[in-house]
């Protein structure tokens, strides 16, 4: 059988399903290395920008806030070394802020957010530059400061110096008018009183302005500075003129008095070095207001930058998330994706392509191993496949042939003994096994031999054909068989057929042969050629094998003979007689 498919080679088809397959493999293995890459770039992004961008903010924020205490720190510092090491401190504080300043400005990929990064490091920059002027400016407050502070410690001392001085004169000026009493000298003691009186007025006043020359190191503004250093001034002015009143040697009070103004007036005077150090504590004040304020925009904007960061990473790492989770997916999906094709593949190609018209031509085989010589060759559209089929189909019409040589007789063309051993005994055994009769009739020509001695042996043959051939004509049922018993001997086998059926197709057989009117000189009837018929038919309960059967068919056709010939002759368990 041919198909009517074209035929394609089982190498390709497989070396195809190869390909595909690998390609399939190799489709699924560059996409998940793709989405794999994608991944891991998102990730490293992640890991590697966004979180040291926050940690370096979050570094800025601390650093500005160290910034910012700093400065706070440096509006109050007690010695040169405090104000040295803050001033280190805040320089120190400063560059660690520009270089986390740079460094993020240097990873931030958003232009606004860049741009406001490089304003804050520029102001940064401008504010480390100008270190060297609020050192200077601190120190010259820090000088001024311990100058008034030196001032301020010698009127402390010329404080306590008068309070002593002053408290001795009241002793002696009283002690004096206690000896005037004595000697009754009124004048004396009116002169005492009033002296009492005007050093009493002048002692008040010099409290009174020591009081307020030591208020000058608290006061940090200059209107009061000056309000005070203008009482002050009053307050000496007015002690001078007391002083000019008093009688008596008041050298020492103006020489205190002098030493007093040297130091509201003179040159580096306490009021000037207190105006001097409250000016530069101002200006420096100003400056780290300015830098904390600085520090205080670095420190909002980082935080901001962190929470901004924050925000990013919760939507990348959200990304990442879904981004992940498409990739499973997709890699689920490409691999049902790859099974469908290694299934379509495997089916298609191989169940469908090599499997099944293997197992077809596989079952072919067998059948006609079986000699079932009508099975069907299998369709496919497989070039080894269909060569193979081919070969088969050679093989199966040489085993027909074999088959045919084996079965039937060569001369005659009805079945041969063999055959008619083997399928005798089937009939029989089926006969047996459905309670049904089984008939058969052995015939055998008449004088064959005289009929070969007088025409020859290929009339004989001939002949032979000829009788095969009306014989054959007059079988009706498919069930029915004709086979070659030997020589010139035939056997008829019809199952389910009684003997009166077996006996009357004997007859209608044996008339057949009379109707041919095959001339035989030697024959004693009319000349023509005539056969004799022995009949036999089994049935239940007889218990009868397939040898014994033919005997008494066999024997019935010897009597058949003895009788005369041209006859036919049954015998069931003892010979009958029809005539
Ligand atoms: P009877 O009536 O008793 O059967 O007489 P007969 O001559 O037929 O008896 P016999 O069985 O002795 O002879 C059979 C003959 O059949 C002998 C043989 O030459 C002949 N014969 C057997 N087979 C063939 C064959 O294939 N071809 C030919 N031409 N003759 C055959
Ligand atoms: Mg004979
Ligand atoms: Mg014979």
């Amino acid at each position: 059988m041919t198909s009517t498919k074209p035929l394609k080679s089982l190498k390709q088809k497989i070396t195809l399903a190869f390909y595909i397959i690998v390609g399939m493999a190799l489709f699924n293995g560059v996409v998940a290395i793709l989405l794999s890459q994608q991944l891991k770039s998102e990730i490293e992004h992640l890991v590697g920008v966004d979180v040291v961008k926050v940690t370096t903010a979050l570094q800025l924020a601390k650093n500005s806030e160290k910034l910012q205490i700093i400065t706070a720190r440096l509006n109050h510092y007690d010695n040169e070394q405090q104000r040295l090491r803050l001033l280190s401190e805040l320089s120190a504080q400063w560059e660690l802020l520009i270089n986390d300043s740079r460094l993020l400005a240097l990873i931030e990929t958003a232009t606004v957010s860049k741009q406001e990064l490089n304003h804050a490091l520029d102001i940064q920059l401008y504010y480390l530059q100008q270190l060297p002027l609020l050192a200077e400016l601190t120190d010259s407050a820090l000088q001024a400061n311990l100058q008034a502070t030196n001032i301020q410690a010698n009127l402390t001392s010329m404080a306590s110096g008068f309070t002593d001085e002053m408290q001795t004169q009241f002793h002696s000026i009283n002690a004096d008018s206690e000896r005037q009493l004595k000697l009754k000298n009124f004048d004396k003691i009116a002169m005492n009183i009033n002296t009492n009186q005007q050093l009493s007025q002048f002692s008040h006043l010099g409290e009174h302005l020591f009081t307020r020359l030591s208020q000058v190191k608290i006061i940090d503004n200059l209107v009061e500075l000056n309000r005070t250093q203008r009482e002050a001034m009053r307050l000496l002015l007015n002690m001078e003129a007391i002083l000019e009143g008093v009688s008596g040697d008041t050298s020492l009070y103006f020489n205190l008095l002098s030493q007093i103004k040297q130091t509201m007036v003179g040159e580096d005077n306490l009021f000037e070095l207190s105006r001097k150090a409250i000016k530069s504590t101002h200006i420096a004040n100003a400056h780290l207001e300015y830098q904390a304020d600085a520090a205080q925009i670095v420190a909002t904007y980082t935080q901001n930058l962190v929470n901004q960061v924050e925000n990013e990473i919760q939507q990348t790492g959200g990304e990442l998330k879904s981004d992940s989770t498409a990739f499973i997916i997709l890699i689920f999906c490409s691999g049902i994706l790859y099974c469908f094709f290694i299934w379509l593949t495997s089916w298609h190609f191989i169940t469908k392509g090599i499997i099944k018209p293997v197992m077809a031509t596989r079952d072919a085989m067998n059948a006609i191993a079986n000699e079932k010589l009508d099975t069907h060759m299998p369709v496919t559209d497989n070039l080894e496949l269909q060569q193979m089929v081919n070969s088969l189909e050679t093989l199966k019409s040489y085993a027909a042939q074999v088959k045919g040589m084996a079965e039937t007789d060569g001369l005659t063309g009805c079945y041969n003994r063999r055959y008619l051993d083997i399928q005798l005994q089937k009939e029989l055994e089926y006969a047996r096994d459905h309670n049904m009769p089984l008939g058969i009739i052995l015939f055998d020509i008449d004088n064959f031999k005289q009929f070969n001695d007088r025409y020859g042996h290929v009339a004989g043959d001939q002949c032979l054909k000829n009788i095969v051939n009306a014989a054959k004509s007059i079988l009706k049922r498919p069930t029915d068989m004709l086979a070659r018993y030997g020589g010139e001997e035939f056997m008829i086998v019809l199952p389910s057929s009684h003997l009166e059926e077996v006996y009357q197709f004997a007859e209608l057989l044996r008339e057949k042969i009379i109707s041919l009117e095959i001339p035989h000189e030697d024959s004693p009837h009319a000349g023509i050629l005539t056969i004799s018929a022995g009949i036999t038919c089994w049935q239940l309960p007889q218990q009868l094998d397939a040898n014994s059967l033919i005997n008494r068919a066999d024997e019935a056709l010897y009597h058949a003979k003895l009788t005369g010939r041209n006859r036919t002759e049954a015998l069931l368990g003892q010979p009958i007689r029809y005539s």
